[in-house]
C-alpha cells in the first residue's frame, strides 16, 4: 500500500495548523499516513497525530535537532523517506521546508514543488497547482519518473477538518543525528513578536507609505492585538526603515495567504500584490478611490487610515467584546 509522509511542525503539544491542513488533505487518499516530526518534545504530538488518522511517526527528539540545521535535518529525513519509500511527501511552504526539502530531493533524487496553492486526492493520485509569474497564472504540477514527489503547501489554502480516524500509532525512533557536520548553530536569537509569522497568520493587518511614519504602526498594532492579527507592510515602508524586512509582504519579501488581509495605505504595486493576492478576504483603506489596492479588493474603505483604523478598532472591540 502506498504512504504519504507528512513532516509535521508543532508548538507545545499543539500540531500546527499547517500540517493540520495537510492531515485533513491526506485523510482523502486512500493511501497510509506517516509522519515524521523531530525536536525536543516531539513525543508529545504523537497522540494528536493519531488522532489525525496517522498510522505511523518516525520521531527522534535528540538534541541534536533543537535547532534547525540544514544538515542534520536533511540527512535524518531523507534515511527515512528512502527506506519507507512515501509516494508522497507533504509538508508546509514554510521558509525552513523551502530550505530543507530541496536538499532532501537532491539527496534522494526527486523533484520538490514548493508554494503550491491547490492539492487534492483521488485514490493514490494528487492533484498540484501553483501559482506562476506573481500570481497571473497557476499551473498544474506533474512528476515523472519518480519513486517520491514532494510537495509543499502554502498555509491557509486548504481546509481543516475533524478526524474521524482515530489511530494509536506505530512509534520508530530515527537514527541518532549526524554529528561531523560542516556548519553549526551556535545561537538562535528569537524576535520580539509573540505573533504568529506572516506565513503562518490567518488575519493580517498591512500598512505601506500611507501610514506616514513608523510611529503610526501603533494604530495597525493595536488592530492587530484585537483581531489577534499578525502586522505585515509594504516594500516601501521596510525601505524607509520603519519596520524590518521580516514583514514585508510581496515579491520580495513573503507570500502570505490569510483568511483576511487588510491593507492600510497601500497603493497595491504588482510586486505587493504577488505576495498577498492569494488572500481569501482583501480590505483596502486608501483615501485614493483609484489606487490599485482596491481592483484586487473584496471591501474598499476610501478614506483617512487615521480616521479609518481607530474607528474599526473600536467597532471590532465591541464585537469581540474586549
Ligand atoms: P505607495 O505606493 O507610496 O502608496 C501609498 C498609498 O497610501 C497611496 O496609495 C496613497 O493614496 C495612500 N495614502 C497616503 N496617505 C494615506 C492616508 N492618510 N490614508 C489612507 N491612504 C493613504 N513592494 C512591496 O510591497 N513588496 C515587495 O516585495 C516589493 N518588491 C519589489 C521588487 C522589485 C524588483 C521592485 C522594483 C519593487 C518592489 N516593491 C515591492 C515596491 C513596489 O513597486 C512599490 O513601490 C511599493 O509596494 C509601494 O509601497 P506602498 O504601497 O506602501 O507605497
Amino acid at each position: 500500500m502506498s504512504s504519504i509522509m507528512i513532516f509535521a511542525e508543532f508548538a507545545g503539544s499543539q500540531l500546527k495548523k499547517g500540517t493540520l491542513e495537510l492531515l485533513t488533505a491526506a485523510r482523502k487518499s486512500n493511501m497510509k499516513i506517516q509522519a515524521v516530526v523531530v525536536g525536543p518534545k516531539s513525543k508529545d504530538v504523537v497522540s494528536a497525530l493519531g488522532q489525525n488518522g496517522v498510522e505511523q511517526v518516525f520521531l527522534s527528539e535528540s538534541p541534536g535537532f533543537s535547532a534547525y540545521n540544514s544538515e542534520t535535518f536533511s540527512f535524518a529525513i531523507s534515511e527515512v523517506i528512502k527506506k519507507q519509500a512515501p509516494k508522497y511527501v507533504l509538508a508546509s511552504s514554510s521558509m525552513m521546508a523551502r530550505d530543507l526539502f530541496p536538499r532532501i530531493a537532491a539527496k534522494i533524487s526527486c523533484g520538490v514543488v514548493s508554494d503550491c496553492t491547490e492539492l487534492s486526492f483521488s485514490g493514490d493520485t494528487a492533484a498540484v497547482r501553483k501559482p506562476l509569474y506573481s500570481g497571473k497564472c497557476t499551473a498544474s504540477v506533474a512528476f515523472e519518473n519518480a519513486q517520491t514527489q514532494i510537495v509543499l503547501m502554502r498555509a491557509n489554502q486548504l481546509p481543516v477538518e475533524t478526524s474521524s480516524k482515530s489511530v494509536t500509532p506505530v512509534v520508530t525512533e530515527m537514527d541518532a543525528p549526524k554529528t561531523d557536520l560542516k556548519t553549526l548553530v551556535k545561537e538562535i536569537v528569537a524576535g520580539t513578536s509573540n505573533k504568529l509569522d506572516l506565513t503562518e497568520a490567518s488575519i493580517i493587518v498591512s500598512g505601506g507609505r500611507g501610514m506616514k511614519d513608523a510611529e503610526s504602526f501603533m494604530l495597525l498594532n493595536d488592530l492587530a492585538d484585537t483581531l489577534g492579527a499578525t502586522v505585515g507592510a509594504s516594500r516601501a515602508v521596510v525601505d524607509a526603515g520603519w519596520v524590518p524586512h521580516s514583514m514585508q509582504v510581496g515579491q520580495t519579501g513573503k507570500t502570505v495567504a490569510p483568511v483576511l488581509y487588510i491593507a492600510c495605505g497601500i497603493s497595491g504595486a504588482i510586486q505587493h500584490l504577488a505576495g498577498m493576492s492569494g488572500s481569501k478576504v482583501i480590505v483596502a483603506i486608501n483615501k485614493d478611490s483609484n489606487a490599485p489596492i482596491f481592483q484586487k479588493a473584496t471591501y474598499g474603505i476610501v478614506g483617512d487610515v487615521f480616521e479609518v483604523l481607530p474607528l474599526l478598532n473600536l467597532e471590532f472591540k465591541k464585537l469581540l467584546q474586549h
